[in-house]
């Protein structure tokens, strides 16, 4: 969930946007003067920061610019009031991402917080590899041990999931909702079945598994394999 802070001082406003943000599924701390902003930005916990620019003891402008200054990157989105056409400029050039005019439109704001928390987020790796699995997350494919796996489309959403999260335990819970989606049929009985076909195709023993652990009550552990050097002829 996408942790926002809001640094706005009228109460109204504040109130009704952070009631609106939680709606949205976001979580929001508010700050209502500079000062309390500006140390709770500082943790650089926050995904996105909303900042309002006229603040009691420390403006808007020099909370930009002094985040910029002490390396905190969180991505900004400045609340201006109407006409300040000059402040705006000057706080894109301090380091603010976008800026929008009150009065604004919520729905609008929403937009320009996607837009900015898009663009915000690092690109995954595009090729996993863990040893001599190959995971290509562009195309869609498989290889292991320089052979590419014949795997149905949830077989490899399973194992991609798995190669994007080596070496930790990952319920069953967990895969129902992040492979399954909400796919209210499956049940966790359909993610063992699943489970049984990678690891054939994987040449994984189910008795003794080295790439696909059990844990049992737990859920599953994907055990990234070793480098194996390749055997020259
Ligand atoms: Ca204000």
């Amino acid at each position: 969930m996408n942790h926002i802070l809001l640094i706005e001082d009228e109460e109204a406003i504040s109130a009704a946007l952070r009631l609106r943000l939680e709606r949205s599924g976001y979580r929001v701390d508010t700050a209502a003067s500079g000062p309390a902003g500006f140390e709770l930005a500082l943790t650089g916990r926050y995904q996105l920061i909303l900042l309002d620019l006229e603040l009691p003891g420390k403006g808007g402008l020099d909370i930009c610019r002094d985040l910029r200054q002490q390396g905190i990157a969180t991505p900004i989105l400045m609340l201006t009031a109407y006409g300040e056409t000059s402040d705006r400029i000057l706080g894109l050039k301090l380091g603010a991402d976008d800026y929008l005019a009150k009065p604004f439109d919520p729905g609008e704001l929403l937009a320009r917080m996607e837009a900015i928390l898009r663009r915000a987020a690092p690109a995954p790796a595009a090729v996993l590899v863990h040893g001599r699995l190959r995971v290509d997350l562009r195309a869609a494919t498989v290889h292991w041990r320089g052979a590419l796996l014949a795997l149905s489309a949830r077989e490899y959403q399973l194992l991609a999931y798995f190669a994007q999260h080596p070496a930790r335990v990952v319920s069953r819970e967990e895969l129902l909702r992040e492979v399954w989606g909400y796919d209210e049929s499956a049940q966790t009985r359909t993610i063992d079945v699943h489970i049984g076909w990678l690891r054939q195709k994987l040449e994984d023993d189910p008795r003794n598994p080295a790439l696909l652990l059990t844990r049992v009550g737990l859920g599953y552990y994907f055990a990234p394999p070793p480098d194996e050097p390749v055997k020259s002829a």
